[in-house]
């Protein structure tokens, strides 16, 4: 047996014993663990799979084990996750961290800042949260005004971010901030990392229509920030704020995948349409409607697979995040469109336990998540445009 082949049967040996069965599908929102030093558990199992993951270094399973990893090269890592899809194991822990300031702290940080940081995110100690936006910068991200002078050994910080996800929950902050307002506009942002108990911070949460405040605008007055916090170099963050919204895209066209949906077109047809004799449906524009879903999603997932052998044999290209983030989160959309033409009346439900099922209910929901997907970390018009300048290689267009 090849070393590899080896290696997969340790690690399914491992998953078979110590990943509890009831973790065994995908988590919705609520299931998901988010780490912080208030760290919340939605059950015993989920708290018993994030400490063993833990001490394995499996929440971060490619970060070299110094930073809290378990130092898996890219073929192994590769073949951990194939394993944890194999039996449909829930990641252990989910956030901001692992995701992508992790990564990018990976590569561009100094010793010191990997060994401050990297082992609380893979431990779960820390969670972070996103401040790029302002009210005046969205799209147009290389525009925002929020302050920092240089004050010496450190920096002031003042101004605002909006849309920050999560910021009232979270312990640190990596936000992007004006040093030099004289350069062009990409070349004065700084990139820093700081925690959100800094005196000056305050994140207000901002109420949605569905009841639910996650997001916040996050003020900063006078905030000190240590030189030290500087993530590359001053007046350099706009590279390191690109790569972020690489992992960024990357991570966000596997939504679909990730996040448990508790009804899916086939089988919220079979539950509320009328069938013929022989189990067909009866709506031909309906079914083939469900058809082109399930090839899309089928031929999207075979992509991606590509995609990730190819990063694991080193012939990855990053710009493939920016047409995954569309394509992905574009199909989530248009699932949830299907769900609810298939389903009429039934998902229209808002919180009436008594006349919806939950799975109905979470439809609804679901539905207008999908959509804040197709903004979040970019909106599909700027995806477009990035794949038409960096990607086809057209003339014209803004990055
Ligand atoms: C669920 C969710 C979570 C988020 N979390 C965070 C977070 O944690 N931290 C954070 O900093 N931000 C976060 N955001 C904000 C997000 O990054 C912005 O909403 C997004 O970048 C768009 O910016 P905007 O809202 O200012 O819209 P605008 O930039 O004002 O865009 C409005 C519309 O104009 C279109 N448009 C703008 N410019 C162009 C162009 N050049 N060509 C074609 N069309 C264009 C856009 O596509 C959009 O349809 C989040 C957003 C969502 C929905």
């Amino acid at each position: 047996m090849s070393d590899l082949e080896t290696f997969r049967q340790e690690i399914r040996s491992w998953l078979e014993e110590n990943c509890p069965h009831s973790l065994r599908n995908p988590a919705s929102q609520e299931e998901q663990v988010w780490g912080g030093r208030n760290i919340e558990f939605p059950n015993d199992d989920a708290k018993l799979w994030f400490e063993r993951c833990v001490e394995k270094g499996y929440c971060v399973p490619d970060w070299p084990a110094e930073y809290g990893g378990a130092g898996f090269d890219a073929e192994q890592t590769a073949i951990f996750k194939e394993e944890m899809n194999r039996i449909k194991a829930r990641a252990p822990q989910v956030n901001l961290g692992i995701w992508m300031v992790g990564p990018v702290i990976l590569e561009f940080g100094t010793e010191e800042q990997k060994l401050e940081h990297l082992p609380k995110i893979a431990r779960g100690e820390i969670r972070w949260c996103q401040g790029y936006s302002e009210p005046g910068a969205g799209s147009d991200l290389a525009g925002l005004q929020t302050r920092a002078e240089d004050k010496g050994d450190h920096f002031i910080v003042n101004g605002s971010k909006i849309w920050t996800s999560y910021a009232d929950q979270a312990d640190y902050i990596y936000c992007l901030v004006r040093t030099d307002p004289d350069a062009p506009k990409r070349d004065g942002i700084t990139f820093l990392l700081f925690d959100m108990a800094s005196e000056g911070v305050e994140a207000k949460p901002i109420e949605l229509i569905t009841g639910e405040r996650h997001f916040c605008q996050t003020f900063f007055d006078n905030v000190e920030v240590p030189k030290k916090a500087v993530l590359g170099e001053i007046n350099k963050g706009w590279t390191v704020a690109k790569r972020v919204l690489e992992f960024e895209r990357n991570m966000m066209s596997d939504l679909g995948s990730t996040v448990a949906s508790t009804l899916e077109p086939r089988g919220a047809a079979q539950r509320y349409l009328a069938q013929n004799e022989n189990g067909e449906l009866k709506d031909s524009v309906i079914r083939e409607a469900i058809a082109r879903h399930e090839v899309y999603k089928k031929s999207f997932d075979v992509t991606q697979q590509r995609m990730v052998d190819e990063f694991t044999h080193g012939a990855g290209n990053m710009n493939t995040a920016m047409i995954f983030k569309y394509c992905g989160t574009e199909e989530e959309k248009r699932k949830y469109e299907l769900l609810l033409k298939i389903m009429g009346e039934k998902a229209l439900g808002w919180n009436d336990n008594d006349h919806f099922a939950d799975d109905e209910l979470s439809v609804t929901l679901d539905w207008m998540g999908a959509k804040t997907h197709t903004i979040a970390g970019g909106t599909s018009e700027i995806q477009l445009n990035i794949i038409a300048k960096r990607v086809l290689g057209l003339p014209g267009v803004m990055s």
